[in-house]
């Protein structure tokens, strides 16, 4: 079920250095919203926010709040790993798990999070994730292969297979076509319209076409030079 997501005054820090300041901003459900602007602004720093993944980075810490329809992602005692469970992320190197098959990595988040689950169950969480990723019809007849094996387009596919299999309300993507060659951009492109039905979709991308292309709202990130910190200078509808 996509949900809305409200930012209130965010400050985001690597230990002392503020990375990002103020941000504010509200993101409807079933839209995409592009995060714009030069390199080192913080597009990445605060997306990572948005599901408590920079938390991986020792010292990185935030001030103020990210509400899910209502629900602090940040109140005492909420489990990170169910944050996550709840907003995917997708990244910009395609990272099928190696040792993995296809049906293995789809069902690698699923089992990460819960465990165990029938046959028929899996099979049927596999078929469902990987039609929403638009690749079943090209990887039915070979999911015992590996992950790896596939090409690079069709691995970052995989990957959206992977985070939708989790059933999330929100998937942020960090550059998802910025390894992939032209093709394989528009096939990411096409899936991130037909997501859009079902999830609140936040995505970082360097290239402004894209961005018209595949978003409802540019959110347009700055910086006021080396160690300032990036802040979000508007937030409209993409043109
Ligand atoms: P990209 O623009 O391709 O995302 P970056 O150079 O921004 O690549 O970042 C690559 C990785 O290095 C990220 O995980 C980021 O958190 C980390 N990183 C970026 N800047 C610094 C820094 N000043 N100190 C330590 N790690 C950093
Ligand atoms: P963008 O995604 O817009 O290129 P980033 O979010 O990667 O920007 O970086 C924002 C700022 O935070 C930069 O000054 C960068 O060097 C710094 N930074 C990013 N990751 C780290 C990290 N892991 N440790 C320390 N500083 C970082």
């Amino acid at each position: 079920m996509s949900k809305r997501i409200d930012v209130t005054d965010l400050d985001v820090y690597y230990s002392d250095f503020l990375a990002v300041e103020g941000v504010n901003i509200e993101i409807e459900p079933r839209t995409v919203t592009a995060l714009i602007g030069p390199s080192g602004c913080g597009k990445s720093t605060f997306l990572r926010t948005l599901n408590r993944m920079h938390e991986v980075i020792p010292g990185a810490h935030v001030k103020g709040s990210v509400e899910l329809d209502g629900e602090d992602l940040y109140a005492p005692g909420i489990d990170p790993v169910l944050v996550r469970r709840q907003v995917g992320m997708v990244f910009q190197r395609a990272n099928p798990f190696p040792t993995m098959s296809i049906r293995e990595n789809v069902l690698a988040g699923v089992k990460l999070n819960g465990g165990r689950l029938a046959r028929s169950d899996e099979d049927a969480i596999v078929e469902k994730s990987l039609r929403g990723a638009n690749l079943w019809e090209e990887v039915k007849d070979r999911l015992d292969k590996p992950g790896m094996s596939l090409s690079g387009g069709q691995q970052q596919r995989l990957c959206i297979a992977r985070t939708v299999a989790v059933a999330p309300d929100v998937i942020l993507m960090d550059e998802p076509c910025s390894a992939l060659d032209p093709i394989s951009t528009l096939a990411v492109e096409d899936l991130i319209h037909e997501l859009k039905t079902e999830y609140t979709i936040v995505i970082v991308t360097h290239n402004m076409q894209q961005a018209s292309r595949v978003s409802d709202k540019t959110a347009f990130f700055n910086i006021a030079g080396a160690g300032k910190p990036g802040k979000l200078i508007e937030y409209a509808d993409t043109t």
